[in-house]
Formats: C-alpha cells, sequence, structure tokens
C-alpha cells in the first residue's frame, strides 16, 4: 500500500490511511433537509466529500488492514473463528425476520415456529429438554446456566457455596462462578491433561454447587471418564454444567446430555454461523434437563393448544431476564439457517472434519505437541522461544496466528484450532508458516510483524486503556 506512506508517523503504524475528512471536506446547507424544530439544527455542517470511488478504496483499505477470515486461515484455538457462510446473512436480513419484539403473537407467528424449532433443534443436539434462546453470549449463557443451576438448588433448600473448575477452564468460567456469588475450587489437570478423578473426589462435597465443564477441553482433549466424572459430581448432589465452546467437535456424534451434563450453553457464534470477534454480536442459548426447565429466562416459546400456533410463556420459577425479548434474534436466525442447511449428516460431517484438521496439523508443525490425539483443537509448545513472538511473524507469512499463552497447562502454547474449513493445501500453508516463525532468528522474532498495517503494538494497553476516538489519539 504506497498511499500516504509519506503520513506513516505513528509508533508501530505501517500504514496510515487518512480519515475520510482529512482528504478533503466541504460546508453543506443542511437546514431545509431537517424536520426538527429550529432551535435544535443547525444551517450549515461540514462534511467529508469523497467522490463513490474513494469511498469504496477507503473503506476497503481499512478492512484490509484488519485480518478476516474472508481472507485467510485463523486458527485462533477456543475461538473457533471460521467462514460463515453468506447464505445465512441473507436469511437474517430478510424482512420478515427482523420484525419488532413487541409484535402481537398473533401477527408474529412465523417468528414464535422459528423461535420453537430452534430450541428444539438445539434440545437435540445437546440431548437437552428444555431450550432458551436468550442470553447473547456464551458468557452470558454460562452466567444464566449457573444462576438457574443456583435457583434450582435453593428452591429445593441446598445451601451450597461452590463451583468447581478445571485449571485449564476458560477464564469465563471463573468470572461466572465469582459473579454468580459462588466460591471457585480449582482443580487441577491431571497427567495427561484430562481431568484427575481422585482430585475431583476431593474437590468436591456438599458445598459443590457445580462443576463446570468443556468437553472436549481446551487443549482439545476428550474426557473420557464423562459418565464417572457426572456420577461423582451427581453422588455429591451438584450439577453438572456443559460449556459448549467446543461443541463443534461432537456435532452429531455425541450428546452433552446422553454424558449426564444437566445444563449447557452453545456457543452459536462458534458452533454453528456468526462471525464474531471484536464483541459480537453472538448468542449464548442454554439448555437444561427438565429439573431445570421451569427456572429458565422468561419468556419462552411454546406450541399453544389445540393447533392454535405459537405462544410465549413463563417458566414458573424463571430466574428472570438476563436480556431483551429474544435475546440477539437475527444471530439466532443464522444459526437455525445453517443447521437446516447442513442436516443431520452434514453438522455430523463438519465435527469429523474439524477433528481431522487438527489431528493433520498438529503432525504437520516442527513444534512439540503435548498430549494427543485430538479433537477438534491441539496446544503446541512453542518451547524456548516466546510463544507470543513465534505468533507475530507467523502473520508476516500470511496466516494468523493462534492463541497464545493459554492453557496455562501446556508451557507456551499455541492453541491451534484450523476448524473444518480449511482444506489440505491451506493446513499445508498453515503448518509452513509455522514452521518458518519457529526456525527463524531471534531478530526476525523480535521485529514481527513486519508485513501488516500495524507493527508490534501494546496490546495490553490497548485493552486496559482503550482510546477509542480518533481526536483521543490526535489531541496527544
Ligand atoms: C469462547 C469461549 C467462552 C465464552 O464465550 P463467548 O461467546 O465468547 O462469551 C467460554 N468458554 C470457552 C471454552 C470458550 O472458548
Amino acid at each position: 500500500m504506497i498511499h500516504d506512506q509519506a503520513n506513516y508517523e505513528r509508533e508501530g503504524e505501517n500504514v496510515r490511511e487518512p480519515l475520510l475528512s482529512e482528504k478533503g471536506q466541504e460546508t453543506v446547507d443542511v437546514r431545509e433537509e431537517s424536520p426538527l424544530p429550529d432551535d435544535l439544527t443547525r444551517e450549515e455542517l461540514t462534511l467529508p466529500n469523497p467522490s463513490e470511488p474513494e469511498t469504496a478504496r477507503h473503506y476497503t483499505r481499512l478492512s484490509q488492514m484488519n485480518w478476516a477470515i474472508d481472507s485467510g486461515p485463523y486458527p485462533l484455538g477456543s475461538c473457533t473463528m471460521k467462514y460463515n457462510p453468506k447464505f445465512t446473512e441473507d436469511v437474517a436480513a430478510d424482512t420478515n425476520a427482523a420484525i419488532h419484539p413487541d409484535r402481537s403473537e398473533r401477527s408474529a407467528q412465523g417468528n414464535l415456529e422459528l423461535q420453537h424449532r430452534l430450541q428444539e433443534v438445539l434440545a437435540e443436539i445437546g440431548g437437552m429438554d428444555a431450550v432458551t434462546l436468550q442470553p447473547p453470549a456464551g458468557a452470558a449463557g454460562e452466567l444464566t446456566g449457573i444462576l438457574v443451576a443456583k435457583a434450582y438448588h435453593e428452591h429445593h433448600g441446598n445451601d451450597r457455596s461452590e463451583v468447581v473448575i478445571p485449571a485449564s477452564a476458560h477464564g469465563t468460567n471463573f468470572a461466572t462462578a465469582a459473579t454468580a456469588g459462588y466460591d471457585v475450587v480449582e482443580l487441577p489437570s491431571g497427567e495427561d491433561g484430562r481431568v484427575d478423578l481422585e482430585a475431583l473426589e476431593a474437590a468436591v462435597g456438599d458445598d459443590t454447587a457445580a462443576l463446570m465443564l468443556t468437553n472436549p477441553n481446551t487443549v482439545g482433549l476428550f474426557e473420557r471418564d464423562i459418565t464417572e466424572i457426572a456420577d461423582i459430581v451427581h453422588d455429591a448432589g451438584g450439577l453438572l454444567y456443559y460449556d459448549g465452546a467446543n461443541l463443534n467437535a461432537l456435532l452429531g456424534r455425541g450428546r452433552p446430555g446422553d454424558m449426564g451434563f444437566d445444563v449447557m450453553h452453545y456457543n452459536v457464534h462458534k458452533t454453528f454461523a456468526t462471525p464474531h470477534g471484536g464483541g459480537g454480536p453472538g448468542a449464548g442459548p442454554v439448555g437444561v434437563v427438565d429439573e431445570l426447565a421451569p427456572f429458565l429466562p422468561t419468556p419462552r416459546v411454546r406450541e399453544a393448544d389445540e393447533g392454535s400456533g405459537y405462544e410465549r410463556f413463563e417458566p414458573d420459577h424463571t430466574i428472570g431476564k438476563v436480556h431483551g425479548f429474544a435475546g440477539n434474534w437475527l444471530v439466532s436466525i443464522k444459526a437455525y439457517a445453517y443447521i437446516a442447511r447442513l442436516g443431520d449428516e452434514g453438522l455430523a460431517d463438519a465435527a469429523a472434519k474439524a477433528v481431522l484438521n487438527a489431528n493433520y496439523l498438529a503432525e504437520r508443525i516442527d513444534l512439540d505437541v503435548p498430549f494427543g490425539p485430538f479433537h477438534h483443537e491441539f496446544a503446541a509448545t512453542a518451547g524456548d522461544r516466546d510463544a507470543a513472538d513465534v505468533a507475530k511473524r507467523m502473520l508476516d507469512f500470511g496466516v494468523h496466528p493462534p492463541t497464545t499463552k493459554w492453557p496455562e497447562m501446556v508451557p507456551e502454547a499455541m492453541l491451534t484450532e484450523p476448524t473444518e474449513i480449511e482444506g489440505q493445501s491451506s493446513l499445508d500453508d498453515l503448518a509452513e508458516a509455522f514452521n518458518l516463525a519457529y526456525a527463524d532468528t531471534d531478530e526476525a522474532l523480535d521485529a514481527a510483524p513486519n508485513r501488516t498495517a500495524a507493527g508490534r503494538i501494546d496490546q495490553v494497553g490497548a485493552a486496559r486503556n482503550p482510546r477509542l476516538s480518533w481526536q483521543a489519539l490526535d489531541g496527544e
């Protein structure tokens, strides 16, 4: 991008794309256009005045400064960043889909039927009995599920204060338990990277409200002892919570409900369709077994009596609302469209390819990969190299790097999830990028990335002290 390279001044910035207003502005008379009262309007506004091609080029350049699944592989472990078929966007953009959520039941029958169908199909996929579509993300689903579990215990007069979570779990699990008012009991991983049954026996007891488990876990290992784990937790009077972020490894092949889980969330934006990252929007429906259904958020949708369509209803002991209306409904529509298009066989096939791809890539890279065989993801170790440096160098070789330094049970971890969408040549490219970066010189790793719009940025600073307006940045 030679464009405006002369303006490249800020530290870490390899390419500088000016704002549209910096390219030229025009003062326009806006008074006549406005239906608002005079004292609320301005007569003139100074606005950018780019031509259509300038505008198109500006936004195209901006879009190319960031990484996108539409431009290359994005094997960010745990996050499941995969290509999302565009037909799901078309379905969600249908004007009959995005109806006002306050429409009467009578005039919203199509939408209610779709909500009901999605509740049913998710329940079937998860082996659950009842589903709410309301939570707007996986983390929100976790909190909803744990609050439902808490309401269940309280309803039965059980005062339980602890939630047990494996050390390898996603940070949101710990945050969820704490936010719901529980003490967190951290479970160390066994030598084989899985739950250690003896440690679990020691950790659960009369105070255990639930065990939160991800299966396959965050290094892609299936918890083979899951039925024993379920027995241990249930015998202690606790509930078993399934973190559904890795459900794409099991689709059509195994169901959390059949393994003994009582409550789960689905990260539909990971498992089914919807581009995510950068804060969403996603959706995190929650499924439960019959005993927990009365505590789900309100409203849910059911078939009305005598074939008279569908109706909203309030579960008997509902925990209330966790989001407005039916949650991020358009995201739910995309999930339904994706599930309907793939069907039983397509979903099972997606799971098989996700697993095959992860294992193929794990074999092709020069880095050590502890544990295995894997399901849909694996945690390689960068050994005595810095995982973050190797990752930054991978960007120079044209692929997005994996998640780094997590989970902590693998030192200098590079948690890699190619997903089902990559073909063999793209997996080979990924492996080559891994191997080139891993074998590169210290100097090259220190200086990386060089071929991206921005160089090495202050990631912690960006997260802790975000400056979200151009003025704030320019005003320095
Ligand atoms: C992504 C993820 C979550 C949180 O889900 P969000 O939809 O991002 O809120 C929870 N657990 C695991 C294992 C995840 O990968």
